[in-house]
């Protein structure tokens, strides 16, 4: 299968993302699933030098049910945030085991869900171990530990560490065990997500490498998952991981590892950007060019309640005017309609825009649909999926009727 996937050179072009937004109309959020399968294999292969090793999409970045579906379909297990994904994920068909629950700042009784729904669970925090470990002392868990990881590879508690609020201190690992202790539970893996983009090799080794170290004391561990954190490119020359150097690194300590420890157990890292960011495009039309004093906008039928990261983040997403590859390159802001500033891109260099053309916005496949709102009462948008070159609707365009769904109206 990997043979004949890597001589296909299927891409999806601009005529036919023109032609999609002509049959759905804007804006359209459309996602080529064999941009996700590439990504799903190029991960596999990399890591291919481990005996067992398992790719955990981590949802969030874009749940609807069919990408989930695909990602079953390809071998792929997944990893969930809320109980309502692990929902989700039961419906898109994953084995139960093969779906990892890993909350943060949930209550006992959502863990208590996962339990009944029989995932796996993967805690980060020692009060929440206590309680589950008293309710659940023979259901197995792992433990997300924060390996407090600074560039440059200094261990050391920082407080204005990003993820301080994720996972159980390293520091913290002999109460841990403690607990451990008092309520009889069992760990099964080790886990770490230090979520940062993974563009200096050398601390996601340092984390590794703590991980390594305390999996020692915890002889009968299953699984090490390494989380995320693999950075995919925005634009042409824009950083990525490295997947052919951490995955020769990972590999040799990885084998190393498992040599000292006496068995073999599993590596998993759980990708959400990687696997589906680059698969997804959103079009949007142009409704409105407006010449200031200063700039020339091109206002478009979006905003940031369907497409929020550069406005939130102050993501960059390469903006292509597709309906007019020829013209002239101008410069343009992009906004949208919010009755807020949104920009999509500020000042870029763009071919000249008219009213009514298309453009297109790139890696739109991970955390855009999935962070929309109905700001503004606007409708979120329909999602297109490209199977096999042929394109399926997999989420209707929304209508008065879901602005309206939980509404209760009072006499007033
Ligand atoms: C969000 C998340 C991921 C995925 O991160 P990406 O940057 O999208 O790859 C993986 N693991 C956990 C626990 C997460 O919360």
């Amino acid at each position: 299968m990997m043979k004949e996937l890597e001589n296909m050179i299927y891409t999806v072009h601009k005529e036919h993302l023109i032609q999609l937004a002509k049959k759905y109309g804007t804006p359209l959020y459309v996602y080529d699933s064999f941009k996700i399968k590439k990504q799903y294999i190029k991960m596999i292969k990399a890591f291919s030098g481990i005996k067992n090793i398992i790719i955990n999409y981590a949802c969030k970045a874009n749940t609807n049910l069919n990408i989930l579906k695909f990602l079953q379909k390809l071998g792929s297990g997944l990893d969930t945030v809320s109980i309502q994904e692990v929902e989700l994920g039961l419906k898109a068909g994953f084995h139960p085991k093969k779906i990892i629950f890993t909350p943060n700042c949930v209550s006992i009784q959502e863990v208590k869900k996962a339990v009944n729904l029989g995932v796996r669970i993967n805690l980060d925090n020692l009060s929440v171990l206590e309680q589950f470990g008293e309710c659940y002392p023979d259901y197995s868990i792992g433990i997300r530990i924060n390996p407090h990881i600074m560039a440059g590879g200094n261990y050391k508690i920082s407080v204005g560490h990003i993820d301080s609020k994720f996972g159980i201190s390293y520091y913290q690992i002999p109460h841990m065990k403690r607990i451990l202790k008092n309520t009889g539970l069992k760990i099964e893996g080790l886990h770490m997500h230090t979520g940062s983009d993974i563009s200096d090799i050398k601390s996601f080794l340092e984390g590794a490498k703590i991980l390594f170290k305390t999996a020692i004391d915890f002889p009968n561990i299953d699984y090490i998952d390494f989380g995320s954190g693999f950075k995919v490119p925005y634009t042409k020359n824009d950083i990525k991981t490295d997947l052919t150097s951490l995955s020769k690194e990972i590999t040799e300590k990885f084998k190393d590892f498992c040599t000292s420890y006496g068995h073999q157990i599993t590596l998993i890292f759980e990708p959400g950007k990687f696997l589906v960011s680059e698969s997804g495009y959103f079009l949007v039309s142009v409704n409105v060019i407006k010449h200031t004093t200063s700039t020339v906008f091109a206002g478009v039928d979006s905003g940031f309640n369907h497409f929020i990261r550069p406005m939130f983040y102050d993501a960059y997403h390469y903006i292509e005017n597709i309906s007019n590859p020829n013209g002239r390159f101008r410069f343009y802001t992009v906004v949208g309609y919010i009755c807020e500033s949104d920009t999509f891109g500020f000042n870029r260099k763009i071919t000249e825009i008219r009213e009514g053309d298309i453009l297109c916005l790139k890696n739109a496949g991970a955390y855009c649909f999935s962070m929309s709102s109905n700001y503004n009462s606007r409708y979120r948008p329909s999602e297109i999926m490209i199977l096999n070159g042929k394109d399926f609707i997999i989420r209707k365009r929304e209508t008065m009727q879901d602005i309206l769904r939980n509404i209760v109206e009072i006499d007033i």
